[in-house]
């Protein structure tokens, strides 16, 4: 016995670890994560409005779509094999109660029943919050100077079902308000919609990630921040008892968000949870690499390859990402 130990001793001081790594083909034999396409949903941004596809200064190649304009893009997606879309909506007008969040001829419904026509096979997501409706650009009603929770609840109920009326195959509370995703799946349950699937953006961080973003859906709050209802950066532990609430609550699927600085958190989640887990990686971690390589001090695919592969390994079956459509390219170039 105690040879045997000394001999494996011996063997492991011996490791030659560069071995594995000496050839191209041997390297990608032994790779252990891999990006697919089919893990890879791209936001996409809908406005008001016709025949307009506006650039987002601030996410070089990311536009915002008219509702007839958005199927030239997502036809594109689709060629290059990303199947999954995650809609956004920008609204003409806006108000106290995010009133175009929850109406049938919102810029989002709208866009659900055009890409549905077009596309048989693509999934279809919508991201349920009042930001990008409320006219003080907070995720849900203000009374006193805070966001109530008990009367945003409702709101986005009524905004899910609209969507899921329109044709989404998955709705996802992106508001943080406790008790949204129960709320959204009793009112998707009690109008015959119970096989359409609701993911909880169950870890949202107040992140200073989501910068480029709130340029492109025009939703930065107007008086005070989000940290009274998203995320603290320091905190995991409280990540994982959001995403213990989700899944109580009837969660399909959750997600942690922004994804580059909470790997550690998406590890975490994926070792405690079977259930599926998407991670959102936002618009300042794609800005950061557009924005160096542009100056020549990053290559952008191999990193936004890397910081993708890296989700990956993480943990995450799904990677929410504005490079979806390079990416996908990138990986059919590989093959
Ligand atoms: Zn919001």
């Amino acid at each position: 016995m105690l040879e045997e130990r000394s001999g494996r001793a011996v063997r492991r001081m011996d490791e030659r670890l560069r071995r594995l790594r000496r050839t191209e083909p041997i390297r990608e034999m032994l790779k252990e994560s891999r990006v697919h396409v089919s893990n890879l949903m791209a936001p996409v941004f809908v406005r008001d409005g016709e025949g307009v596809a506006e650039p987002v200064e601030a996410m070089p190649g990311i536009n915002r779509f008219s509702v007839d304009k958005v199927s030239d893009y997502v036809g594109r997606l689709t060629e290059e094999g990303v199947r999954s879309v995650l809609l956004f909506g920008i609204p003409g007008s806006k108000d106290e109660a995010g009133s175009q969040a929850y109406s049938k001829d919102g810029v989002v419904p709208r866009a659900i029943r055009e890409l549905k026509s077009q596309f048989r096979s693509l999934v279809v997501a919508a991201d349920v919050c009042l930001c990008e409706y409320t006219s003080h650009g907070h995720c849900g009603v203000v009374v006193d100077g805070s966001v109530n929770n008990a009367m945003t609840l409702p709101l986005l109920a009524k905004a899910a079902l609209e969507y899921a009326g329109a044709g989404a195959d998955m709705v996802c509370p992106s508001a943080m308000m406790d008790g949204q995703v129960l709320a959204i799946r009793k009112a998707l349950d009690g109008s015959s919609y119970e096989e359409r699937l609701v993911v909880g953006y169950s870890a949202k961080y107040a992140s200073s990630f989501y910068g480029p973003f709130r340029e492109a859906a025009k939703s930065a709050p107007a008086f005070g921040d989000r940290k009274g209802y998203q995320m603290n950066p320091a905190n995991s532990r409280e990540a994982m008892r959001e995403i213990d609430s989700d899944i109580r609550e009837g969660a399909d699927m959750i997600m942690v968000k922004p994804a580059l600085a909470y790997l550690d958190v998406i590890s975490k989640a994926r070792s405690r949870y079977d259930i599926p887990l998407a991670a959102y990686s936002v618009s300042g971690e794609y800005s950061m690499i557009k924005a160096a390589s542009a100056n020549g001090w990053l290559d952008e695919k191999s990193a936004a390859m890397e910081v993708a592969t890296s989700i990956k390994r993480a943990g995450a079956d799904i990677i929410i990402t504005y490079f979806a459509e390079q990416l996908a390219t990138w990986l059919r170039e590989e093959q």
